[in-house]
């Protein structure tokens, strides 16, 4: 797809935060926005950087009242160098279709969307923060809108991508965190809409994550929405743990999102020769390989954490210290290796970066 993108820059543009130590997550944004139209009429059409805005959107439009609306996460890092990259952007494009095609909404053109990221960030290059550790986040999103109450796709869609300078997603860093392990709610069946990034299971999750946090846990770990009893993920990350000498996750069967992190996460194990294994793991075999001492380390993987070790692990009232609740080995190590990649200072050997400027 070929487009031109019209850019408009702001006249009022935004004092930027000076202190980097305090940028947290997503509470701050950059002066424009990427957006793009589409109605089925027109196609998509009206590509455009423009100051960030609000939409005026009709009360009856679809997005309210049946959640059409999905989204995306990925981060752009300045190198040492002082050169500004994409990390995999193009898997981020290539999930934003799968999870639109799963909730029927129209697709972009992957390369298109990497496109209008790079234009973005490029626009705002001087948003991208300097600090170690420190990143702009880019939220692609798209949603349904009209003024029709009936129950259908939507007949017009927006696209946009905004942006956030980032600094560390957990307030303790790297600390490990709390897990409590959720027995009575679930997030998503296989053949719903679990492998897609849409607001819904966001929506979904909120309330067992406030009743967790209400007992001194971080964030809650899903099990299976049928038996109750397989491992699924963690709130916005994948779940993964060294048992043994063996990186094991749950493997993709629709109901958990199919992470980039997660991917990239196995594929360096991979590389240094780590055995690898994607399969439904039970919470029994949690219990029984904390037991039998062979569970080492437990953590999470997702963009905006990157990795995210787990110190403990609660399960109806029983509680499991994992590795003296202190990140392990493979954590620490993985960690480093991915983030050296993301953020230049380490060579690319999967061709994962894509520059910008
Ligand atoms: C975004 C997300 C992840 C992590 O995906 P990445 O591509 O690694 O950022 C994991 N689980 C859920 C539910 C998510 O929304």
């Amino acid at each position: 797809m070929k487009m031109d993108i019209k850019v408009t820059l702001t006249e009022q543009p935004k004092a930027r935060p000076t202190d980097e130590s305090k940028l947290g997550f997503g509470k701050t944004f950059s002066d424009h926005m990427f957006a793009i139209d589409y109605s089925a009429a027109e196609g998509w059409h009206n590509a455009r950087i423009q100051p960030y805005q609000p939409y005026v959107i009709d009360p009856a439009s679809p997005v309210l009242h049946y959640g059409q609306e999905i989204f995306e996460g990925l981060k752009a890092y300045r190198t040492a160098d002082d050169h500004i990259q994409l990390f995999r952007p193009i898997e981020n494009a290539r999930r934003m279709n799968r999870s639109a095609e799963r909730l029927c909404m129209p697709d972009l053109d992957p390369e298109f969307q990497v496109e209008a990221m790079k234009c973005l960030v490029e626009v705002e290059k001087d948003w991208v923060p300097r600090s170690a550790g420190t990143s702009l986040y880019l939220r692609p999103t798209m949603f349904g809108d009209g003024a029709v109450l009936g129950v259908h796709p939507a007949p017009v869609y927006h696209y946009f991508i905004i942006t956030a300078p980032s600094g560390a997603y957990y307030a303790r860093g790297l600390a490990p965190v709390r897990i409590h392990i959720e027995d009575n709610y679930v997030r998503a069946v296989r053949g719903g809409v679990g492998f897609a990034k849409t607001g819904g299971n966001y929506a979904a999750s909120l309330k067992a994550a406030a009743e967790a946090s209400a007992k001194g846990f971080d964030q809650v770990l899903w099990l299976d929405g049928r038996e109750n009893k397989y491992i699924e993920e963690v709130g916005a990350m994948n779940m993964m743990f060294v048992l043994g000498d063996t990186l094991v996750t749950p493997m993709l069967e629709g109901s958990i999102l199919p992470g980039i992190t997660r991917d990239s996460v196995l594929t360096l194990a991979k590389d240094r020769g780590m055995k690898v294994e994607e399969r439904r793991i039970s919470v029994e075999e949690i219990l029984e390989a904390y037991e039998a001492g062979v569970l080492k380390e437990a953590f999470g993987t997702g963009t905006a954490a990157v990795i995210s070790p787990v110190g403990e692990l609660e399960y109806k009232g029983r509680q499991l210290i994992i590795n003296n609740n202190e990140i392990g080995p493979v954590a620490q190590d993985l960690y480093q290796t991915l983030t050296s990649i993301q953020n230049g200072s380490a060579a690319d050997p999967h061709d994962w970066i894509v520059k910008v400027c």
